[in-house]
């Protein structure tokens, strides 16, 4: 009596229930509970979300394990989460109060809300830096359900296999549960190879973490396995089990709910019609007491009760059962319905109302259609998502590809600006520069006697003109040549005795300014009788044979009150007094 779609349905019920249809506020479900707990000083009955990005995480952690029996519970800490979060910019804690709505909603059987909240997790998560395995695994169950829900099972699959692998990589031992919990409905339903394994695995971890509820929730689904391949032994003992354990843990309601369902699926099986329905029974109890029960367990635990009151030649019943539930589920699930409609038209034909039984056909046929046409414009919607996804990840390539270009544009201008300005100061100084000696000019010195009189003016400085002697004949002896070789050497002999704060110019022929700032009249003459011994002791010979060579100086200083010109005025006039004196010497005063 089982096909892959019913098992399909009883799977998905594994993770879809709700609360006892509490409001939240009035008295705490679980969820909200757990969460106070979790709060240090939060009282029970008040959302207290105000803490960390981790207490937050860990909040979000609780929501997704109780929401199967407590979704409004689950769903208030995820709306709370969310409005925290967004204040603090957490976009993978915002992303993750999504994705456990998504899968809340899944579990009430809005296909389309979940993957609205699939849609907006995966372009929060497109945008955070640093990846998270827990918010990629909660996303990926999310959208492998809502695929295999849409039809598109070969994506389905993947996600299964993604939540999978990482939530194994997380290593979070809840975490591994959920994801296997969640890939269950689409490996089922496939039926993967070794599916059978997978469920043991599911078990064995439900097993190490000591959570009564996951294992009897993973025995139901071990019973349904069997069941669906029609060992009626087995899937009896395994809901046994099941059963025991989830009497063992609370909230219990909806895996009860559950494995009463499963149970009438397996007395079908077994030809035993009453104690199929009593199963049935118990089961539709436990929804009924639930404000917006999850339409797949509805569905199948209303078929299982119409093919049941069917067998035992209860017509009437059966049809009042599945108009029942038709109410129960009102606009929601057309599939569900049109199922449901398809039995109780069986129903009536075989109470003798043919007419009634072609009426009821119709209307699931109708049905049918209505279901087909939310199916196709979710999986339209679902290709069209993953087309956007991978274009607007292109696109996000092509922009960092073109940030990258930008990056290294700029980079290379700003080298070349760089080397510009490089370039210029050398031009500068160069036009500053004696093209033979390469010390200052009097260009630089005409920009030093026209600027504005600087620190030089207001302080201490000296000066020091001196001219090589008898230059005339170092030419004429020796030419133009030598006499040019012993400027240049001349002017490196006088850098090589002042200081870097002084500065040589040429100021003529073979006449060179030094400029002494801070220097006392003591010191310039002492700074120019270095120059002066330094080209008197100089090997000449080297140039050119026979070669001598020496120099006179005049020396001034100024304490800030004369300017620079007159300054060098007097400089020289001291030079032609050293002259006059014989050369070779210097004259300070
Ligand atoms: P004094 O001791 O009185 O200074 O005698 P002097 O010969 O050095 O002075 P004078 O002004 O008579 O001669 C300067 C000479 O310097 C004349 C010129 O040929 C030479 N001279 C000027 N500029 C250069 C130059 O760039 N290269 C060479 N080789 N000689 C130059
Ligand atoms: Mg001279
Ligand atoms: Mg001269």
């Amino acid at each position: 009596m089982s096909s892959a779609r019913q098992t399909a349905s009883r799977d998905s019920l594994g993770w879809g229930a709700s609360s006892r249809g509490r409001k939240p506020r009035a008295a705490p479900p679980r969820a909200a509970r757990e969460l106070t707990d979790l709060a240090a000083g939060g009282t029970a009955g008040e959302f207290d979300l105000v803490g960390s990005a981790d207490q937050l995480a860990a909040r979000l952690d609780v929501a997704r394990r109780s929401f199967p029996e407590d979704p409004e519970g689950a769903l208030a800490i995820t709306i709370a989460a969310c409005e925290w979060a967004d204040g603090n910019q957490a976009a993978t804690l915002i992303a993750r109060g999504r994705t456990i709505e998504g899968h809340i909603h899944l579990h009430r059987g809005d296909t389309r809300r979940a993957m609205a909240r699939a849609l907006e997790a995966e372009r929060l998560l497109d945008d955070v830096d640093e990846y998270s395995a827990v918010a990629g695994c909660e996303l990926a169950a999310l959208q492998a359900q809502v695929a295999f829900f849409t039809g598109a099972y070969a994506q389905a699959l993947a996600g299964a296999e993604r939540a999978i692998g990482l939530a194994d990589a997380c290593g979070e031992p809840d975490l591994r549960i959920f994801a296997r919990r969640c890939a269950t409905l689409v490996l089922g339903n496939v039926a993967v190879e070794g599916f059978d394994r997978r469920l043991d695995e599911t078990l064995e971890l439900a097993r190490a973490s000591g959570n009564l509820w996951e294992q009897a929730l993973t025995h139901n689904d071990i019973a349904v396995h069997h069941e669906s391949n029609g060992r009626v032994q087995q899937a009896r003992r395994s809901i046994e089990l099941a059963l025991e354990l989830a009497q063992q843990s609370q909230p219990n309601a909806f895996a009860l709910a559950v494995i009463h369902a499963t149970r009438a699926e397996i007395e079908l099986r077994a030809d035993d019609p009453a104690r199929a329905l009593a199963e049935a029974s118990r089961s539709l109890a436990l929804i009924a007491a639930v404000e917006r029960p999850n339409p797949y367990l509805l569905g199948a635990t209303v078929r299982a009760e119409v093919v049941a009151r069917m067998q035992l030649g209860q017509y009437e019943h059966a049809r009042q059962a599945g108009e029942g539930a038709l109410t129960l589920l009102g606009e929601r699930m057309p599939h569900t319905r049109s199922m449901i409609l398809a039995a109780v038209a069986a129903a009536l034909r075989e109470a003798g109302q043919p007419e009634q039984a072609y009426e009821m056909l119709l209307r699931s046929a109708e049905l049918e259609r209505e279901a087909f046409t939310e199916i196709t414009e979710l999986r339209i919607g679902l290709e069209r998502a993953v087309a956007q996804a991978s274009r607007a990840s292109c696109e996000s390539r092509a922009l960092a590809e073109k940030n990258r270009e930008l990056a290294r544009a700029h980079a290379e201008l700003e080298r070349r600006a760089g080397q510009l300005e490089q370039l210029q100061e050398q031009l500068l100084d160069q036009a500053d520069r004696d093209w033979l000696t390469g010390v200052h000019n009097r260009r630089f010195l005409a920009r030093k006697l026209a600027g504005p009189a600087g620190d030089d003016a207001a302080t201490l400085l000296s000066v020091a003109v001196v001219d090589l002697d008898h230059f005339k004949e170092v030419n004429d002896r020796h030419g133009h040549s030598v006499g040019d070789r012993v400027l240049v050497r001349a002017a490196d002999l006088m850098c090589g005795v002042l200081r870097t704060s002084d500065t040589v110019v040429r100021s003529g022929g073979e006449e060179f300014l030094v400029l002494m700032p801070l220097t006392d009249p003591d010191a310039a003459v002492q700074c120019a009788e270095r120059i002066r011994i330094a080209i008197a002791r100089e090997p000449w010979s080297q140039i050119a044979a026979g070669l001598t060579l020496t120099a006179s100086v005049g020396v001034a200083t100024s304490a800030g009150a004369d300017d620079l010109d007159q300054l060098i005025r007097l400089a020289d006039a001291r030079l032609y007094a050293a002259k006059h004196g014989g050369r070779d010497r210097v004259v300070a005063a």
